[in-house]
């Protein structure tokens, strides 16, 4: 067995660490190499509970983790917090990353935080985490957090690599409201409101309240799509375990219903399809005689000259030809 893998496999976190780089890599001798330990560890990965967790910025996603994943590491239980940050492929600087973050998790042995991958695109971040999961999974961390930022494509990439999906809400009516515009719903398993302390702790429970009447109301009451709403202050640390709980709930309904394998099969097939459009995507871009006929199709289409479906055609011929 490949050295790496088998110390992955032993749990050693030096080694956890370095094969996450590999795996985030997208130089083809990295790839190759990387090919070769997924190979070693996907059989070995896959019993973990995943949960992403989602919310605007200053919700209080990290201080939430910070405490739920200190909760589960003193109950006996191995940890990893990855984080998905779209804007992280942008090359404007990172919103999740910049500040000191999960103090306590960042130094407790059993729990391995690793910040986002800045992998170009979306796709390539998603990929890198979902291959990160392994390794993590494999070494025995049995609970994967995945973090993310409330803005559309990097959720549904999250919810699609998790069990259970957590969002993180304040109690304010129109976060509620954006939060319900945006789709949320379709993906929230368990929603909580946050700060639920102080002189904010009436508010959050009445915002609860409200939330929860909000989607059963626009669930219609169907039974799959019972999501709970709940409070809690990530400060504090109250109502962080009855989150945990429903969290729990969510996943053991989907495993008592026989549908966790089903989720999970699907999204595996998705993760591959993402893969080839990723990979396709970076081959066309990276091709030399697209660049050459590029600059003057999009001038073209942004005069108004020719139409998109037309010069999107002619990119895509052009990168059959070369
Ligand atoms: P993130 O951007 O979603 O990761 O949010 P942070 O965890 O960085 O929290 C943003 C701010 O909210 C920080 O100043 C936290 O101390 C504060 N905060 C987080 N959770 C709570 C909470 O439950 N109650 C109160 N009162 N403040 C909180």
């Amino acid at each position: 067995m490949n050295d790496l893998a088998a110390a992955v496999l032993a749990g050693d976190r030096g080694a956890v660490a370095r094969a996450i780089t590999l795996v985030e890599s997208t130089s083809p001798t990295h790839r190759e190499a990387a090919r070769e330990l997924l190979g070693e560890l996907v059989p070995r990965s896959g019993a973990a509970t995943r949960v992403g967790i989602s919310g605007m910025p200053g919700v209080g996603k990290s201080t939430f983790i910070d405490e739920l994943g200190s909760l589960l590491t003193s109950q006996g239980r191995q940890v990893a917090v990855l984080a998905v940050d779209p804007s992280s492929v942008s090359s404007h600087g990172s919103v999740m990353g910049d500040k000191t973050r999960m103090n306590r998790l960042a130094v407790d042995d059993c729990a391995f935080v690793r910040p986002s991958p800045s992998a170009g695109t979306l796709g390539g971040v998603a990929r890198a985490t979902r291959e990160a999961m392994v390794v993590l999974e494999a070494a025995g961390y049995d609970i994967v957090l995945v973090e993310t930022v409330g803005v559309g494509q990097s959720e549904t990439a999250v919810a699609d690599m998790v069990d259970t999906f957590l969002f993180l809400t304040l109690a304010r009516t129109g976060d509620q409201l954006q939060g319900i515009k945006r789709g949320i719903l379709e993906l929230a398993d368990v929603i909580a409101v946050n700060k639920a302390d102080g002189s904010h702790l009436v508010e959050a429970r009445l915002a609860a309240k409200e939330l929860g009447g909000a989607i059963r109301l626009l669930t219609g009451g169907n039974p799959q799509r019972n999501v709970e709403v709940l409070t809690c202050s990530s400060t504090a640390g109250t109502g962080v375990p009855e989150v945990w709980d429903a969290v729990v709930a969510h996943r053991d309904g989907l495993v008592a219903e026989g549908a966790l394998q089903g989720l999970r099969s699907r999204q595996q097939v998705r993760w591959m399809w993402s893969a080839v459009e990723d990979h396709l995507l970076r081959d066309l871009r990276h091709d030399a005689a697209v660049a050459n006929v590029l600059p003057a199709l999009e001038a073209a289409v942004a005069a108004g000259d020719l139409a998109p479906g037309v010069a999107a055609d002619e990119v895509i011929g052009t990168f059959r030809k070369g």
